[in-house]
C-alpha cells in the first residue's frame, strides 16, 4: 500500500507507517520521491475557476483564519451514477473539492467532518501533525487532480492520527478512490509526464486499497455506530456494502445483502432496481 507515501512532501514522512484501521496487516512501500510538479492543468480549464469560490474557514486546531475552495452550488449536476454509488458530474469533478485542509497546522478532513473534532484528537493532531507539518502551496486558483490527491493524503493522515469514526474513515477512503478511479479517466491529468504507465497502475492498485479500507469501515461502522452512518440510512449503507463487496470480489455476502433488499419493504423501487443491476453484474462475474 502506497497510499501515504507522498506525505514527506508535507515534513510527515514519519506517518507513512500508520495503517488506516487497526487489523490492517499491508505494510506500506518504500517509494523514491517525487519531482516537484511544474505543469499547471489549471491554465486547461478557464471554465473551473468560475464554479468555485473561497470559503472562509477557521482551524478548530490551531484558531489560523483560512479559505478553501468550494464548489457553488446549482452549477454542477450528477449525470450518472455508477453501481458504488460514485457520482460523476457534468462540467467538473466535485469530489476534488471535498477536502478542507488548514494551511498553517495541516489539519485536513472531509468539509462535513472538518469541525467535529474532539480535544484529545486535536491534542493528537497537534503532536502528530503541527509539529512537523511543512506547508507546501498556498493560493489555489482551482483544485487540479494532484492538489487533490495531496489534500486526500493529508486528511486520511489525520483521519488515522486523530483515530477517527470508523464511518468517517470508510466514507474518506471511499470517496478518495472515486477521485482516484476519475483522474485515471481524465485525458488532461493523464497526459502529465509523471503519470507514466508505472504511476498508473501504481494509482489503480491505491483505489483498490481504498475501497478494501472503505469496506472493512463501514462493515464495522454498521456493527458499531448508530445510522445515519455518513449521511446514509440502512438500505442505503447495504446496498453500497453489497456494492463494495463485489468490488473486492468477495460474492457471498453481497448476494446475501442484495436478498435482503430485494424483499426488504422499506427499500425504494429505484434502490431495488440497482440491486438487481449489482446481482446480474456479479452474476457475470461469477461466470467469467
Ligand atoms: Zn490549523
Amino acid at each position: 500500500m502506497s497510499l501515504f507515501s507522498g506525505l514527506e512532501k508535507f515534513g510527515l514522512g514519519s506517518l507513512k507507517n500508520e495503517k488506516i484501521f487497526d487489523n490492517s496487516e499491508k505494510k506500506v512501500e518504500e517509494k523514491p520521491k517525487e519531482e516537484p510538479k511544474t505543469v499547471s492543468v489549471a491554465d486547461e480549464l478557464p471554465e473551473e475557476k468560475t464554479l468555485v469560490f473561497e470559503k472562509k474557514y477557521v482551524c478548530p486546531v490551531c484558531e489560523t483564519s483560512f479559505t478553501s475552495l468550494t464548489v457553488r452550488t446549482g452549477k454542477v449536476h450528477v449525470k450518472e451514477q455508477e453501481i458504488d454509488l460514485h457520482p460523476i458530474f457534468d462540467i467538473m469533478d466535485e469530489i476534488k473539492y471535498d477536502i478542507v485542509a488548514c494551511p498553517a497546522c495541516g489539519y485536513a478532513a472531509l468539509a462535513r467532518y472538518f469541525d467535529m473534532i474532539t480535544k484529545r484528537q486535536k491534542d493528537a493532531v497537534r503532536e502528530k501533525i503541527s509539529l512537523n507539518f511543512r506547508p507546501i502551496k498556498h493560493k489555489y486558483e482551482i483544485y487540479t487532480y494532484d492538489d487533490a490527491l495531496e489534500r486526500y493524503q493529508l486528511a486520511l493522515a489525520n483521519a488515522v492520527v486523530k483515530d477517527a469514526k470508523a464511518s468517517e474513515k470508510a466514507y474518506l477512503c471511499l470517496r478518495y478512490a472515486w477521485l482516484i478511479r476519475q483522474m485515471l479517466r481524465d485525458p488532461v491529468t493523464m497526459s502529465l509526464p509523471h503519470y507514466d504507465e508505472q504511476r498508473q497502475k501504481e494509482l489503480k492498485d491505491e483505489e483498490k486499497e481504498l475501497l478494501k479500507n472503505a469496506l472493512e469501515g463501514f462493515v464495522t461502522a454498521k456493527q458499531s455506530e448508530s445510522f445515519p452512518i455518513a449521511g446514509m440510512n440502512t438500505i442505503t449503507l447495504d446496498y453500497l456494502l453489497a456494492a463494495l463487496y463485489m468490488e473486492n470480489e468477495d460474492y457471498t455476502p453481497s448476494l446475501k445483502l442484495i436478498g435482503e433488499i430485494l424483499v426488504s419493504r422499506s427499500a425504494s423501487n429505484h434502490t431495488k432496481e440497482k440491486a438487481r443491476d449489482l446481482k446480474d453484474m456479479i452474476e457475470d462475474k461469477m461466470r467469467a
